[in-house]
């Protein structure tokens, strides 16, 4: 794959985009989830009247983080030049809809990416579920191997790798999945001096 070359970029947000915040296992404890479970998958199964209150309490801690939100390195940097190239980008985040929105403001990126290429937890089933990264290929009228999603954990390389996606692992301290990442950089900054 010549990176330099690819014109629809998909990002994860929390971590990738920006320095990563969430504090899982206390999240995990404020909303008595079992240690290994999987957030959103547990909320989803509870009864509504017990998964209500919880999701508002993940939304309005979420909305804090958001209101935080700092770039991570090279980000900015990064996806200005693929927005100034013309590029098409989107992002694929477990975050919710309005606070992808709100933290890109925060980190002045906004203005990168339309609000209906942004597909948050409501609109799309949560990574490693490829169908977020499949509807914007079919939205955008690209193959799926046309697309590279860039993240920072297992999940979103799982979801590039099921959906024929070209999967970049960024923001790692080293290559944690390489049988899963088609490509490891250390940061968005060394991924902007790779497409030149
Ligand atoms: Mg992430």
């Amino acid at each position: 794959m010549k990176l330099a070359n690819v014109h629809h970029w998909v990002f994860d947000m929390d971590g990738t985009l920006t320095i990563a915040t969430h504090d899982f296992p206390a999240i995990r404890r404020a909303l008595e989830i079992p240690a290994e479970a999987d957030i959103l998958s547990h909320l989803a199964a509870l009864p509504e009247v017990e998964a209500a209150p919880k999701r508002h309490w993940l939304l309005e801690h979420e909305r804090e983080l958001a209101r935080a939100a700092r770039p991570a390195p090279g980000a900015c940097e990064l996806l200005q030049e693929l927005c100034a190239r013309g590029y098409r980008l989107g992002m694929l985040t477990r975050n919710a809809h309005e606070l992808a929105v709100m933290t890109l403001k925060v980190v002045g990126l906004d203005h990168c990416f339309a609000s209906d290429d942004i597909l948050g937890r409501d609109e799309a089933l949560p990574k490693p579920d490829p169908c977020g990264l499949l509807h914007l290929a079919r939205k955008w009228n690209v193959t799926p191997s046309d697309l590279v999603m860039v993240g920072d954990f297992r999940n979103d390389l799982e979801c590039a790798r099921a959906a024929g996606a070209y999967g970049i692992l960024v923001n790692t301290p080293e290559n944690l999945w390489p049988e899963l990442a088609d490509l490891y950089v250390r940061d968005c900054a060394e991924l902007k001096r790779l497409i030149g």
